[in-house]
């Protein structure tokens, strides 16, 4: 139900400062929701508390939350963005918003930066709130009533305030030894050892890591402990690094992946997390993070060989996304996400020469499938081409996960994107159809195919059911980097701002530092 609205002129927020690049730094959410957390430190451990510091000796520490008051937050529905540069027409529309008796508001989220030399890179946003909740099940109850009015909404949360409380601090032997107050932030000349890392998205997985950067210990909207490390930039890469690429390929693509993962880590500082009070989140949701105890020398190596440099475009650092095979055409960003097209991130083929762009993966999927061009990413022999059959029977299973629909008679194949990706499919079945839009939602509706650029054909199984086969190009979503054809472009001697050009059309490697 719409709030009345609050009597508070409706003005864009005063910039913060901007982000100097040369002590860049991240706040990277290790866990969450954890009832203690273990720190295993090599060299004193310095807690730091408002009431001062107390060092610990080297050895095995648990910290637990004792007298807690839990973190604060209140829930956004957002429904519309505008770049820095519309100040005016974002104030306009947040006051005739709250005339219609809505609770509008505008958030930034992003960042400012600037060069030692004075140079000014914007990649914020401002988003408009219609409304603030404070939990999940009204703000999406809000949210819905929008949707039936045609409006696209997006849910938010913001931490608001703080928790408070102390924390419990034990030894090995489970005695305690202090009470600290939060905030608190633990720090050690050599890295903390940690239990209860999130690093996995798509599978939950949870281990133990070690990290170098100043150790934040929060209490969450939950009552439970929350770890933040704050790292330098240059640092944070080279934990982000080993996880994106495998670190023994051809040194090239690794700097050009180096320089892709620092333009593509500026350009969503204080984005998806912002309003919680942290930057990244360290599992795929962001980018998968390992952490020090992840790092590796040739990766290391690319980025001191690239530092300073990244990608930019119309005076923004690139969100510069990657995937792992883009089956010899990349795909444009606005047909896998739903967002505005974006200049640096158009499709295009993936090869050397321009004799293969005058076949058209769009206009002739099957041709493209079953005729493979030499694009830069053919040694990828798993996904380069690859293939999935599928009874009807495994085929209903997987899509009434989903999708009620009974059992699948026929898949249709809609529109399709510059890589042959599909924008849509309707699957028919025997009780119902469906039609499924966006690349990742069609590939996780077959059970997790790899990429949505394939063709289908029905053939007749041994039994006298069906059999659906699906014959496809590529893993990933195909945009911006492709990491399949990085390999090979280094491989064929192309140097990474070779690389990087060819991937990131409309986009220059600069060096601002
Ligand atoms: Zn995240
Ligand atoms: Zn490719």
């Amino acid at each position: 139900v719409p709030r009345p609205a609050t009597p508070v002129t409706a003005t864009a927020p005063a910039p913060p400062p901007p982000v100097i690049l040369s002590d860049a730094a991240v706040q990277v959410q290790l866990c969450a929701g954890q009832r203690s957390v273990r720190v295993v430190a090599t060299d004193s451990l310095v807690v730091h508390t408002e009431s001062g510091e107390r060092v610990l000796a080297a050895g095995t520490w648990l910290f637990a939350p004792a007298q807690v008051t839990p973190a604060r937050q209140r829930w956004h529905v957002l429904t519309k963005t505008f770049q820095p540069g519309e100040g005016t027409a974002a104030t306009e529309y947040v006051a005739g918003r709250r005339a219609e008796g809505l609770s509008a508001e505008l958030l930034t989220t992003g960042k400012r930066s600037q060069t030692t030399a004075g140079r000014q890179i914007d990649n914020r946003l401002y988003w408009v709130s219609l409304g603030q909740y404070p939990s999940l099940n009204a703000a999406q109850a809000f949210g819905k009533q929008l949707e039936k009015a045609g409006e696209w909404t997006f849910i938010r949360a913001e931490t608001v305030a703080p928790g408070q409380g102390s924390l419990t601090v034990s030894d090995a032997a489970g005695k305690a030894v202090a009470q600290c107050p939060l905030p608190l932030r633990l720090e050690s000349v050599q890295p903390l050892e940690m239990d209860g890392v999130e690093n996995g998205f798509w599978q939950n997985r949870s281990t133990a890591g070690r990290f170098s950067g100043a150790i934040d210990l929060r209490i969450g909207a939950d009552g439970l402990l929350e770890v933040v490390e704050q790292i330098a930039l240059e640092n944070y890469l080279a934990g982000v690094l080993p996880a994106e690429m495998p670190v023994d390929w051809p040194m090239e693509a690794l700097q050009a992946q180096a320089v892709a993962a620092r333009s593509e880590v500026l350009a969503s500082l204080a984005g998806k997390h912002g309003l919680e009070g942290f930057d990244f989140c360290a599992t795929e949701h962001c980018r998968a993070y390992v952490g020090h105890g992840g790092r590796a020398p040739r990766t290391d190596a690319a980025l001191v060989a690239t530092a300073g440099q990244a990608l930019l475009c119309g005076g923004k650092f690139v969100p510069a996304v990657f995937s792992a095979t883009c089956g010899g055409w990349t795909e444009h960003n606005e047909n896998v996400w739903s967002a505005p097209p974006d200049a640096a991130l158009r499709g295009r083929p993936d090869m050397a020469s321009a004799s293969g762009a005058s076949r058209s993966p769009m206009a002739d999927p099957e041709g493209w499938v079953q005729r493979p061009p030499e694009a830069f990413c053919a040694a990828d022999d798993r996904y380069f081409r690859w293939e999935r059959r599928m009874t009807q029977r495994e085929l209903s299973e997987a899509v009434n996960k989903r999708y009620s629909v009974g059992t699948v008679q026929t898949v249709e194949c809609g529109e399709r994107g510059v890589s042959g990706r599909l924008k849509w499919v309707r699957v028919v079945g025997s009780t119902g159809s469906e039609r499924i839009s966006k690349e990742l939602p069609i590939r996780f509706g077959f059970g997790g195919l790899p990429s949505a650029m394939f063709i289908i054909q029905k053939q007749m199984g041994k039994d006298g059911a069906p059999v659906f086969v699906f014959s496809g190009a590529g893993r990933g979503h195909g945009v911006g980097l492709c990491q399949y054809g990085a390999r090979g472009m280094a491989l064929a001697g192309y140097d990474h701002t070779a690389i990087l050009h060819h991937y990131y059309p409309g986009a220059e490697v600069e060096t601002l530092e």
